[in-house]
């Protein structure tokens, strides 16, 4: 292996990041300190100075993060990475770095909650507005789109609808009008999508989910394409301070070391699940972009290597139906977030949606019925069990929780 960067994605993931350290340990030394000394009064002022590399306190840089955050730009075929304390953090930096008071946002609707409340609420006090748009009708993107717009924000596949959003065409219309197209990878990991290669100018993770992969860390990441902008957004970090600490840093990273394997399983066992859910009588709609009857199946083609491991499906039985499934399943684990081993089953209208209102879950395509799996690498029999043995209870009235 001549050059890292010439290696298949599967090798990238186990190799990347990698330095060599004293005594030539395998995988980085988790470097747990909050300082480093300096060599002497000129060595100090030298890396003050920016005239020689090296460390002068955690929260500006920290080799164990650096291992983690060289990994994922690889991995994203970026130039460099902030690692951020949470996805929000990386969130934050993003729109701290880009916007200031005046300045327009287009954002999906279709956005993780808390970066839509961030918007709505600390980025509107500083004077920033956003537009919220459907960014599956690629149109109402570029009707959104006025002088004052710097940013233009996409998730894609969107929650928990599962929506695809066409990075190259949204990429186009930034570019045209002067604007950065940034784009939260979070639910695809580069091992299935890569947003640079289709023109996005940011992206940004939270690893809490797919990148570290064992629900045990909770971090963001921030990926640049060149120096200039990775110096203003260490900047930007460095004085919010929402930075990761290296043991987090150090979990992610071992965690990157099997994430071509796990996204492989997540695909190929969501698919089994899309399947089976398609063709069970208590399900009336299956949200998931594998299945050819995705209204965006070409477009997740195109831009994704798989479906994903998340799938969203209405309930016949509505609001009640939902409630009975996650009490009688087993396996799948009654709880919020994505991406672990684990698989787990949440109903956006009675949880992460709840606050939104019946109303405003409407129009975002949220009914009541709906339920939202991450699909874990278990034995997908063992899964598909496990969810007969939840749609088997969904019309027990005994069952039923009424809020
Ligand atoms: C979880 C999540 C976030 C926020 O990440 P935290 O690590 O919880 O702060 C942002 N975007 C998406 C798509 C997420 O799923």
């Amino acid at each position: 292996m001549e050059n890292i960067e010439d290696t298949y994605f599967e090798t990238k993931c186990v190799h990347s990041g990698i330095k060599d350290y004293e005594y030539g340990p395998v995988v980085p030394p988790i470097y747990q300190t909050s300082t480093f000394k300096f060599k002497s009064a000129a060595h100090g002022a030298a890396l003050f100075a920016g005239e020689e590399k090296g460390y002068i306190y955690t929260r500006m840089g920290n080799p164990t993060i650096e291992a983690m955050e060289d990994s994922v730009a690889e991995l994203e075929g970026g130039h460099k990475a902030l690692g951020c304390g949470s996805g929000m953090a990386a969130v934050h930096t993003v729109f701290a770095a880009l916007t200031q008071t005046g300045d327009n946002v287009i954002c999906c609707r279709a956005a993780y909650g808390p970066t839509t409340t961030l918007l709505n609420s600390i980025m509107k006090r500083y004077g920033v507005e956003t537009t919220f748009v459907d960014a599956s009708n690629i149109e109402e993107v570029q009707n959104a789109v006025n002088g004052r717009t710097r940013v233009i924000y996409i998730e894609t596949p969107g929650n928990p609808t599962l929506s695809i959003a066409d990075i190259e065409g949204i990429a186009a219309i930034a570019h045209k009008n002067g604007t950065m197209l940034v784009v939260d990878n979070t639910f695809m990991s580069p091992a299935l999508q890569k947003p640079f290669e289709f023109g996005a100018d940011i992206v940004l993770h939270s690893m809490t989910k797919f990148l570290n992969g064992h629900a045990d860390v909770i971090g963001g990441v921030v990926v640049v394409k060149d120096e200039e902008t990775y110096r203003e957004f260490r900047k930007v970090l460095n004085q919010i301070g929402g930075v990761i600490d290296p043991f987090n840093s150090f979990l992610v990273h071992r965690g990157i070391k099997t994430l071509a394997l796990r996204m492989e399983r997540h695909c190929e066992s969501a698919m089994k699940i899309a399947e089976y859910l398609e063709s069970h009588q208590a399900v009336s709609n299956v949200m998931f972009p594998g299945l050819p009857g995705h209204p965006q199946y070409r477009l997740a083609r195109k831009q994704q290597k798989g479906p994903g491991g998340l799938i969203s499906f209405k309930l016949k039985g509505g609001y009640r139906a939902g409630q009975n499934m996650m009490n009688n399943v087993k396996l799948f684990q009654l709880a919020v977030s994505l991406g672990g081993v684990e698989s787990l089953i949440q109903h956006p209208a009675s949880m992460t949606h709840a606050s939104m209102g019946r109303e405003a879950r409407s129009d975002a395509g949220i009914c009541e019925g709906l339920v939202r799996l991450s699909v874990g690498i278990e034995n997908v029999n063992d899964l598909i069990h496990d969810l007969e043995r939840g749609l088997e209870k969904v019309d027990d009235v005994r069952e039923a929780v009424m809020i």
